[in-house]
Parts: C-alpha cells; sequence; structure tokens
C-alpha cells in the first residue's frame, strides 16, 4: 500500500515511511491511495488481534512483524477482557461498544497502544531515536505516555496546563515513574501549552538536532487501528453480513468517525454514521448547512464533554478529500479559503450531495442533554455512561431508525469526569479495580513556566 497527500504534493510512500510523521511536507495529511476491501465472511469469527492482524495488514503491508506487534497489543491484560471492544446489548437493537477499557480508560487507549509497539519497532529497525513532543488538556498525553511508557529509543515530553486538569486526569500522567516520560507542568492554560509546542516546531534546526515528533490524531496508523473496532462492534451486533447497522459517535477532531468511514468504503455494511457534538458543533454546521466554518481559540467553550472542545477537526480533511472525488487540487483550493477567509461553503456545489451517499448525519448536544441521557440510561437500562459517551447516545437516538440496529460507542469511562456524574446522579461513579488510590500515589513532573526557550532548554538537556 503507498501513501499520498490530500494535497497532492508528495510522491507516494510507504507505510513505514509515513508512519513516524504528522503532516505531510505539502501541508496535506496522508491517505491511503485506494481504499482495500474487507471479507466479512472470513472475518466474523475472529478475535480483536486476528481481525486486527486482518484489517492492519491491508494498510501496513511492509512490517514483516505485524503479527507480534498486534498480538502483543491486543491483550486481556491491557484491555481487561478477550474480547478487547465488548458490546453490551442494552435492548433489542440498541447496543454499546465499550472503547474504553484500555489503561487511561478512554478509546484513545485502542489506536495509541498499538502506536507506541509500532514506534518502538520501527525506529529499532532503522536504528533512530525519537523524542514525542505533545500538549494535552487530559485524555490524550496520558493515552500517549501508557503507550510509549518503557519503549526504546523513545523519550517523551508532554507539556500539561498545571493545576487544570482533573485530579484523576493529572495522576494518570503525573504517577508514572518511568524514566523517558517527562511530564511538563505548564505554569499556564492549555493553549500556552499549544503555543509552545508550535513554536518549539517551528524551529526546523531545534527539530531536526533533536529528533522532535509527535502522537497526534493525524497519525495514519492512529486512524488505521480505529478502523478494526466498527468490524468488531458490526460483527457483534449482527447475526449475518447482510444487515445494515448504525454507528453514534461522539466527535471532535474527527479521527474516531473518520475511520468509520474507511471501514463503510472497505465494504462494511454502515447505514449511518451518526455524528454527535457538544456545544462546539463546527462539524454539526458543515454537516447539517455545507458551511464549514472554523473557529477561533475564544469562541471554543469549555464543556463538560472536553475532549470534544474544538475550533477545528483535524483530520476532516480526510474525508473532504473523498468527497471531492480525491481531487487534490480542489482540497488545495478549499484550504487556501479556510486560510484566508476561516471558512468554506459547498451548499451550493455538487459535492455536497455526496455527503449522503458517505452515510453521514449529525446533531448536537448540550450539558443539560448529557445530564439528562446519564440519568436516563442509569434510571433505564442501570448503566452508567461518561458525558462523551452521552453525546453521542443522545444524538444516536434522534438519528436511530426503526429496524436498523444502533451502535453507540463509549469513548470514556464515567470515573474519569466525577462532576459531571454527581451533578446528574447524585452519586460518585464507579471505580475500575486498580484504579482506587490513584490520586495518592506519588507524582513526578517537572514545573515549567510558560515560556519556549525553558522548554526548548529541558528538552536539550534530556533527550534520547
Ligand atoms: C478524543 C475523544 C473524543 C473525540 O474523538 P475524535 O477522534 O477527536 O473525534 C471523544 N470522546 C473522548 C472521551 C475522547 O477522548
Amino acid at each position: 500500500m503507498r501513501y499520498v497527500s490530500t494535497r497532492g504534493g508528495v510522491q507516494p510512500q510507504r507505510f513505514t515511511d509515513i508512519v513516524l510523521e504528522g503532516l505531510a511536507p505539502d501541508g496535506g495529511l496522508y491517505v491511503p491511495e485506494r481504499t482495500p476491501q474487507a471479507d466479512l465472511a472470513a472475518w466474523r469469527k475472529l478475535s480483536y488481534a486476528e481481525l486486527a492482524f486482518e484489517v492492519l495488514k491491508l494498510f501496513a503491508d511492509d512490517i514483516p512483524d505485524l503479527k507480534e506487534l498486534v498480538e502483543k497489543t491486543y491483550t486481556r491484560e491491557a484491555f481487561g477482557s478477550d474480547d478487547i471492544t465488548p458490546l453490551k446489548t442494552l435492548e433489542p437493537g440498541l447496543h454499546l461498544l465499550g472503547l474504553s477499557n484500555g489503561p487511561t480508560l478512554a478509546f484513545k487507549d485502542l489506536a495509541m497502544q498499538l502506536l507506541g509497539n509500532l514506534f518502538e519497532y520501527v525506529l529499532g529497525k532503522r536504528g533512530e531515536r525519537l523524542n514525542i513532543l505533545g500538549a494535552t488538556s487530559g485524555d490524550t498525553g496520558s493515552a500517549a505516555e501508557h503507550a510509549l511508557r518503557g519503549k526504546q529509543n523513545i523519550r517523551v515530553f508532554m507539556l500539561s496546563p498545571a493545576g487544570r486538569m482533573t485530579p484523576f486526569q493529572a495522576a494518570q500522567m503525573y504517577a508514572l515513574q518511568d524514566a523517558n516520560i517527562h511530564n511538563l507542568a505548564v505554569q499556564g492554560v492549555f493553549d500556552d501549552c499549544q503555543d509552545i509546542v508550535k513554536a518549539v516546531s517551528a524551529d526546523a534546526a531545534f527539530k531536526e538536532r533533536h529528533r522532535i515528533g509527535t502522537v497526534n490524531s493525524i497519525n495514519w496508523a492512529r486512524v488505521a487501528a480505529q478502523v478494526v473496532y466498527y468490524f468488531k462492534g458490526y460483527f457483534a451486533a449482527t447475526a449475518s453480513d447482510g444487515e445494515q447497522v448504525s454507528f453514534a459517535v461522539p466527535s471532535g477532531n474527527f479521527g474516531n468517525i473518520y475511520a468509520g468511514h474507511v471501514a463503510r468504503s472497505m465494504g462494511l455494511p454502515i447505514r449511518r454514521l451518526i455524528l454527535a457534538t457538544n456545544e462546539n458543533d463546527v462539524l454539526d454546521e458543515f454537516f447539517r448547512s455545507g458551511r464549514y466554518r472554523v473557529r477561533a481559540a475564544g469562541e471554543v467553550k469549555a464543556t463538560s464533554s472536553p475532549s470534544m472542545d474544538i475550533s477545528k477537526a483535524s483530520n476532516f480533511e480526510r474525508y473532504v478529500f473523498d468527497l471531492v472525488g480525491r481531487d487534490a487540487a480542489q482540497v488545495r483550493e478549499l484550504w487556501r479559503r479556510l486560510a484566508a477567509d476561516g471558512v468554506f461553503d459547498l451548499s451550493r456545489s455538487p459535492w455536497f450531495r455526496n455527503v449522503a451517499e458517505t452515510g453521514f448525519v449529525s446533531g448536537s448536544s448540550t450539558h443539560a442533554d448529557r445530564l439528562a441521557t446519564i440519568r436516563r440510561f442509569w434510571e433505564k437500562y442501570g448503566v452508567m455512561v461518561d458525558p462523551h459517551t452521552a453525546d453521542g447516545i443522545k444524538v444516536g437516538l434522534e438519528q436511530r431508525e426503526a429496524g436498523v440496529p444502533l451502535v453507540c460507542l463509549e469513548t470514556a469511562q464515567p470515573a474519569k469526569f466525577a462532576e459531571t456524574i454527581r451533578e446528574a446522579l447524585g452519586r460518585e461513579p464507579a471505580r475500575p479495580s486498580g484504579y482506587e488510590n490513584l490520586e495518592r500515589l506519588p507524582q513526578r513532573f517537572e514545573p515549567v513556566p510558560a515560556d519556549a526557550g525553558a522548554v526548548k532548554r529541558y528538552i536539550a538537556g534530556h533527550a534520547a
């Protein structure tokens, strides 16, 4: 399989050439040159790791040891059950797909755990080293650290806003004692952390000298890993390969639901991909109106489903590439307009009709909706869901069709968002075993000022 850029400015690359990369050099995103096709009949009975291997080898056909890497990743030890992503049936035709049973209790573990093993493998083969630099407001950073802890030839420098995460989120990162993990607690807010990462990355000489890389959600290996659970969820929710299923997906950077789009393109009979946003409704606006308007940083609202608080959706360009018939010149033009005006509008273009063909529908959810959904699921089914999952369920139920099974993706455990659970239910969320004392474990982090120079000096002194 070869990979091209959505902006058309890059020669086709192999998987191992792009796996450690973020953006393509022309500013676009890497996508496979063609979409491989699924073999549903052969895949239905496979275990998670077997299925992951079948899916991933279509995308990563230049990794001879892929099978071992996949088997090492998707284990009962890491994900709590042999199912890896267990399906809970709430009533006939309504299911919850548990994606949040990994080490940091959010769905990002499913992709990140694989990425950690892939990075270590590729670096080892090449005799190279990598320093991962990132900024986090909570979930992504901890998933990355738990995936990369103890890995050979890799160090992690994760910037987080000091004192601004939930105690649980902070402890998930700061309690790690691995020597290759460096938590930099920035005296500032999340935007300061992001600005520092941008400033450091803009220094090409520094980046080159210290081999700085990232693990953000545009990494193709993360998308590919997420394709797997759409198949797994489909097989668990159906009895035969002819049936159609809809998926409800709480969305932020469009990584999770884009993986569903890829699965559908590979031949999985998905009827609807139901996209849910919170109050930050950039994507809902696009799917309703054809207008994609990115928000200014000051326009982003801090909500009770914080991992969906985005100003723009970093994977969205890949989907638009498909909408415009994989025409890179069109993508370049649309993103030129976006850079100039902060908006492009497809409502009067023939491409917008393709949206219906891709199965996407959307809706949004508010804080009050989340509370009501959490209550409703607790009272009706005895199931506690987190606020992000609640966003997905709320919109999923609005768009549910009679006779079509609905699979709602559970993207985090309620234990991570105790405050909202208390507000909704007046009780503490259950804690999975092993996490009871998390906040009381000894913590290890480095306080730093909100200053790129200070962060650079720290990295230079501790880089791999
Ligand atoms: C990251 C995240 C999301 C959003 O997923 P995207 O791939 O960014 O669309 C939803 N819920 C939770 C809990 C997350 O951590």
